[in-house]
């Protein structure tokens, strides 16, 4: 399957910023490359170079209707979204989101055309409380509860210990590998076909440690926070996937 690399943007950006690393961003042979960028910025992404996907960092659970400060999954279809973040360990942490809303979210995404990019990760307490399949597994169940076998086929995972995001330290091959392996394990367990899901890793991936991480087994792409706001270290990434 052709491997993805996402670029998470955040909040950051301007109108500015943005033309000057676009105009720096070119295709990557071989590897689909997608930036995921603020609500307001889908219009200027309009124009992008060819072959860049785009994507947007959240959408609404529901499809329209009286929801003051959503954005709806049809909306960004509307501007061309292939892709929507939902689940970032960002949104369950600061803005409350549940594991539920998480499934709903992804629902709402593939009713409209786009594919979900569901992210799932432990914390470090977490980790070190021997639990990382335990709360991995309770994310994706939540999620595979709302759309059903055949659905969770169609979504992209991404893989991100909350404790490697935006630390500088990505999590070791090791760790990558038993992580996105058991992902694996815990999709055929449940009956999905695994095979045609790609697994994502983020967590502070840059040119230094790209090739190694998309070298892991199971490891189909990468989601990129920080490296994906400069050019020639989003474009190195590509280049390693
Ligand atoms: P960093 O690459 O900045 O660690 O962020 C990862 C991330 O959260 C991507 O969604």
């Amino acid at each position: 399957m052709i491997r993805l690399v996402a670029g998470n943007w955040k909040m950051n950006g301007s109108l500015v910023a943005n033309r000057v690393l676009l105009d720096q961003l070119e295709a990557s042979p071989g590897v689909e490359v997608a930036v995921c960028v603020p609500y307001p910025y889908l219009a200027q992404l309009q124009q992008r170079p060819g072959g860049l996907a785009l994507g947007a960092q959240d959408v609404s659970e529901y499809a329209a209707g009286a929801y003051t400060g959503e954005v709806s999954a049809s909306m960004l279809a509307e501007f061309g979204c292939r892709y929507v973040i939902v689940g970032h360990s960002e949104r369950r942490a600061l803005f409350g989101e549940q594991d539920v809303t998480v499934g709903r979210k992804a629902r709402a995404a593939l009713a409209a055309g786009v594919v979900p990019i569901v992210c799932v990760g432990e914390t470090l307490a977490e980790r070190d409380a021997g639990r990382v399949m335990a709360v991995i597994g309770r994310q994706l169940a939540a999620v595979l509860e709302v759309l059903g076998v055949a659905a969770m086929a169609s979504v992209v995972l991404a893989y991100e210990p909350v404790w490697a995001i935006g630390s500088g330290s990505s999590a070791s091959a090791e760790q990558v590998a038993e992580v996105h392996g058991g992902i694996r394990a815990w999709l055929v367990a449940h009956g999905v076909e695994a095979e045609s899901v790609r697994i994502l890793y983020g967590g502070s991936v840059k040119p230094g440690n790209a090739r190694e991480i998309f070298a892991v087994a199971d490891v189909d792409g990468g989601l990129i926070g920080g490296a994906s706001l400069v050019a020639v270290d989003f474009m190195a990434i590509c280049g390693a996937a």
